[in-house]
């Protein structure tokens, strides 16, 4: 029997997307430490937001937990990407454990910022999400009470510091770069006098993903983000697609969450992946679409990446993964 033939979709593949250097560097940690400590190697958060990256290393031994009491004292125990609060490797240190701070760089150079501004007394303003580990470790590097969290350009409006003349801002990495411009805009307005980072706190991975994400939506009938609920970076790549005039901008964690009742008729489909999401799970998707479709892909990439941070000293010795 003859069978029709499949219809024409043009892929077109954003660039860069998936994983950053933050996010490669600290599912090396991992591995690494479970060559140099043997298994099990506890893991405190998900290292970085995506299921199939945290699956692969569980079943290499690491074992996740939400709280460093869960962990035993005589096994090591490393912190996710999205860093820590202080409190968290003081804890560490008062029961002895070994320790490894996987938090990405950029994230730590946040930290150290929010630190300078306090110690300047200067209070500060954290333009980030509630709730999300990377705020709940960024506003743990001051006391209680130090920061203000702003989530919204509303937020921006009504936030009340109390001296307008000795304060300053920091922001979560993973940030939409428009939205926080408009935030930033107006609390410049409001106070004239705010400092804020040198350099964007919102990353270079961030920064680059959306840029790429804005370059490949013109003329998609659909785009596809491959990254985890619970990524705030992945998560801000599908606004960027939807308000770049895509209304069909969808999250999908890998291939088999495709309502492919969504993609009837589409001709031309954008795809990228969050910064915490495996190449494999794009070719997953791409292997999925080429069921269907008789495919084309097109490259779409706005910049070269060639970013690698150094690993830990305690683990300069290890062995990489095998
Ligand atoms: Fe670091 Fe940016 Fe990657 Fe987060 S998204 S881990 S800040 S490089």
């Amino acid at each position: 029997p003859t069978t029709a033939p499949l219809p024409p979709l043009t892929i077109a593949l954003a660039g860069p997307r998936g994983f950053c250097a933050g996010v490669d560097r600290a599912i090396q940690i991992v591995e690494r430490a479970l060559q140099k400590f043997g298994a099990p190697v506890y893991v405190r958060h998900e290292i970085v937001h995506n299921r199939f990256v945290v699956d692969s290393l569980r079943a290499k031994g690491a074992v996740f937990v939400d709280d460093l009491a869960q962990c035993p004292a005589d096994r090591p125990v490393i912190f996710s990407a999205h860093g820590v609060p202080k409190s968290v490797p003081a804890a560490a240190e008062a029961r002895r454990m070994t320790w490894v701070d996987a938090t990405c760089p950029l994230v730590s150079k946040v930290h150290m910022e929010a630190e300078r501004h306090a110690e300047d007394h200067r209070q500060l303003i954290l333009i980030g999400h509630a709730g999300h580990p990377e705020v709940i470790g960024t506003m743990g590097q001051v006391p209680d009470g130090a920061m203000l969290l702003v989530e919204t350009v509303a937020d921006a409006e009504t936030v009340q510091p109390q001296d307008p003349a000795a304060l300053a801002y920091v922001t979560q990495t993973t940030l939409s770069v428009d939205e926080t411009a408009d935030i930033v805009a107006v609390l410049r307005r409001r106070f004239p006098e705010i400092q804020g980072p040198r350099k964007e706190d919102i990353c270079y991975a961030t920064t680059n993903r959306q840029a790429a994400v804005k370059a490949m939506v013109e003329g998609c009938d659909a785009v596809l983000v491959i990254g985890a609920p619970n990524s705030s970076n992945s998560k801000r790549l599908v606004e960027v697609a939807r308000n770049a005039g895509c209304s069909r901008s969808l999250l999908v964690q890998r291939a088999a969450d495709i309502d492919w009742t969504q993609m009837d008729g589409i001709r031309r489909l954008g795809l990228t992946a969050g910064a915490s999401a495996p190449e494999l799970l794009v070719e997953e998707v791409i292997d999925a679409c080429r069921e269907r479709f008789a495919v084309t892909l097109e490259h779409v990439s706005v910049t070269e990446e060639n970013v690698v941070f150094k690993l830990p000293a305690i683990l300069a010795d290890a062995p990489a993964a095998e």
